[in-house]
């Protein structure tokens, strides 16, 4: 339902990306892993067009970009994609002059156009789901960085996109506040919900992925089912990178 193919992106001389394809079931969640600067912001960047690749294709649902050298991508294609996905970044991303609830209401009443109470019913429910109802109207600096990335995955979710992207949704955080957040992730993850997660946290990847991607060099060197990369990683360097969790 989410396909990429033979993505390329360099930046400069720097060629970051070389020839990616790579499928997200449905109703899964697929750890995009690899050592740092080996391109896992940049690949999930490029499902959503934050970053344009020179050339390849991005499909979800029945969304399609294609790109290629030389020419730019239709700027309605590209939106229609983008409203297929959220995102999470690792430093949250806040609107910080506005309360939870206003970010998480912010793009039903700006982009889709819902009605502020509509809107308003729906960022509650998502609010709830995420533990931080009472938290409604307080500011992004009063609440700690666990509070904040799980507003950030409610305003994420507002939409329903067919897919949530997550960059490092973990990694600015202290492990207790982690813990947090990780288990709201789990919870999605439970019910249902696609996630494309780029971590170098191999825990957080062996504890709520169910597909692997990894990364190195800008190639995709192995992919499969979490248990079986893990388990039975079959790439060395996917064996050497494996076996820093044991
Ligand atoms: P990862 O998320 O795996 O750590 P990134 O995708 O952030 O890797 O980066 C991959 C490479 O692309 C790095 O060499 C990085 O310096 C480079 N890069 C990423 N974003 C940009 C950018 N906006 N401009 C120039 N270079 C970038
Ligand atoms: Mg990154």
């Amino acid at each position: 339902m989410i396909r990429l193919d033979k993505i390329e992106k360099s930046f400069g001389t720097n060629h970051v990306l070389r020839g990616v394809s790579i499928e997200v079931p449905e109703g899964g969640v697929t750890a995009l892993i690899g050592a740092s600067g080996s391109g896992k912001s940049t690949l999930l960047r490029c499902v959503n067009l934050l970053e344009t690749p020179q050339s390849g294709d991005v499909r979800i649902d029945d969304a399609h970009v294609h790109l290629s050298p030389g020419s730019k991508p239709r700027q309605d294609a590209v939106l229609a994609l983008r409203r297929k996905t959220g995102m999470v970044f690792q430093n949250f991303q806040l609107f910080p002059h506005q309360t939870a609830l206003e970010n998480v209401m912010e793009g039903l009443v700006t982009v889709l156009g819902q009605p502020r109470e509509q809107a308003r019913g729906r960022a509650m429910a998502l609010l709830d789901k995420v533990g931080m109802r009472e938290k409604a109207d307080a500011w992004p600096s009063s609440l700690s960085g666990g509070q904040q990335q799980r507003v950030a995955i409610a305003r994420a979710l507002a939409p329903a996109p067919k897919v949530l992207l997550c960059d490092e949704p973990t990694s600015a955080l202290d492990p207790q506040l982690a813990i947090e957040v990780v288990e709201v992730l789990a919870q999605l993850a439970r019910e249902g919900t696609t996630m494309l997660m780029a971590t170098h946290d191999l825990r957080l990847a062996a504890t709520i992925a169910t597909n692997v991607v990894f990364l190195e060099g800008g190639n995709v060197v192995e992919s499969g089912p979490a248990q079986q990369v893990f388990r039975a990683p079959q790439d060395e360097s996917t064996k050497r990178f494996v076996a820093t969790l044991s």
